[in-house]
């Protein structure tokens, strides 16, 4: 086999022995899960807010960025409900490029799994206790799923893996409410089908385990624009997309209908400062029609300390080194903006 294997990995439950989640930190997880829950099937009316850089690159800054997200969210907490981004592992469209800190928890080294993997634990961990925020990450590998999943808030299955059978049936069986962002190519129909299973109870093969799971009523869409045949990208925020999807929505008969919508990605064509006009089109459309506000439950934004992106070892403090985001300035002024019209 054309493949070397360098060494055995802990397994989640060993990793869980060394860095466990205490009590009191449990309960802050299930309080947040409970109100996640409530914005997702209409209970509560506050506006989802995912933002923060598109990768998790570096511990210093990570804790800076969503220190700073925590004051704010008190300022906001009657309308907006918070949940930080902390992406831990990156899909790569030609597979260039960094692959997150699960692979490189320095991302001027080698790649190193076995790091990796207590980096991206202690992290979302440390985050948790000194800022009281349950964060979102991508559910790019799923067998990694419970490396983490007792501290997470939400988890997405990205453009790239939603139309993976063992993503979909894996959605099926995680207790969180996941994500499923439409496919690169921009299908709808492939994303309610996505969907569609992810709603479903399943037997299938987990970990070496013959597992079932019990369907997710929490799994929902998130739109973030495509690319076309010509390699444009093309949005899907506008009015008329969230009407459609609305309709569409409504003939699947699916629990919970939610969107999320990604203001960077395909709908931005990744011009980051363009997020600020996309997410005040989509409170404008929620504020026009009772339709599009009791579906499109929040945003998804890519923000971070710096405006931009740099290249791996560009050295600048807090600026992305994957997609370009929302400098910090700009992301506090929209999420008070966002606070007065939601
Ligand atoms: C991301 O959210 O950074 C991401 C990789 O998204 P997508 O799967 O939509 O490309
Ligand atoms: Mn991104």
């Amino acid at each position: 086999m054309d493949m070397i294997f360098d060494r055995k990995l802990p397994i989640p439950m060993e990793t869980k022995e060394m860095y466990p989640l205490s009590p009191a930190l449990a309960e802050v997880v299930a309080r947040r899960a409970g109100e996640l829950r409530r914005i997702l099937d209409g209970r509560s009316d506050k506006l989802l807010l995912i933002i923060g850089p598109c990768s998790a690159d570096r511990e210093d800054s990570i804790l800076d960025y969503i220190g700073r997200l925590r004051r704010v969210q008190e300022q906001v907490e009657d309308r907006i409900f918070i949940i930080p981004r902390i992406y831990t592992n990156k899909p790569r469209t030609s597979g260039d490029g960094y692959m997150g800190m699960l692979h490189q928890p320095d991302p001027d080294e080698k790649p190193d799994l076995f790091k990796g993997i207590a980096a991206i634990r202690e992290l979302h961990m440390r985050v948790l206790r000194e800022t009281g925020f349950s964060c979102a990450d991508e559910m790019l590998y799923p067998e990694n799923f419970k490396y983490l999943d007792d501290l997470l808030a939400y988890v997405t299955v990205g453009a790239r893996s939603v139309e993976d059978q063992q993503h979909r049936l894996t959605a099926s069986g995680v207790g969180i409410p996941v994500g499923m962002k439409n496919p690169t190519g921009g299908s709808i129909d492939v994303l309610l089908n996505a969907i569609t299973s992810a709603q479903h109870p399943h037997s299938f093969i987990y970990r070496g385990w013959q597992a079932h799971s019990l369907g997710n009523p929490y799994a929902h869409a998130i739109l973030r624009g495509y690319v076309d045949k010509h390699g444009r990208s093309v949005p899907n925020y506008h009015y008329e997309n969230l009407m459609q999807l609305s309709e569409a929505y409504t003939r699947r008969e699916l629990q919970n209908p939610a969107v999320i919508v990604d203001t960077n990605h395909a709908n931005s064509g990744k011009q980051y400062l363009q997020q600020i006009r996309i997410a005040r089109e989509v409170m404008l459309n929620r504020r026009w029609s009772g339709e599009i506000r009791r579906l499109v439950k929040g945003l998804m934004v890519e923000s971070y300390l710096e405006d931009g992106a740099q290249p791996i070892g560009g050295g600048c403090y807090g600026q992305s080194i994957t997609d370009p985001c929302l400098g910090w300035e700009k992301t506090e002024r929209l999420i008070l903006e966002l606070a007065e019209q939601a």
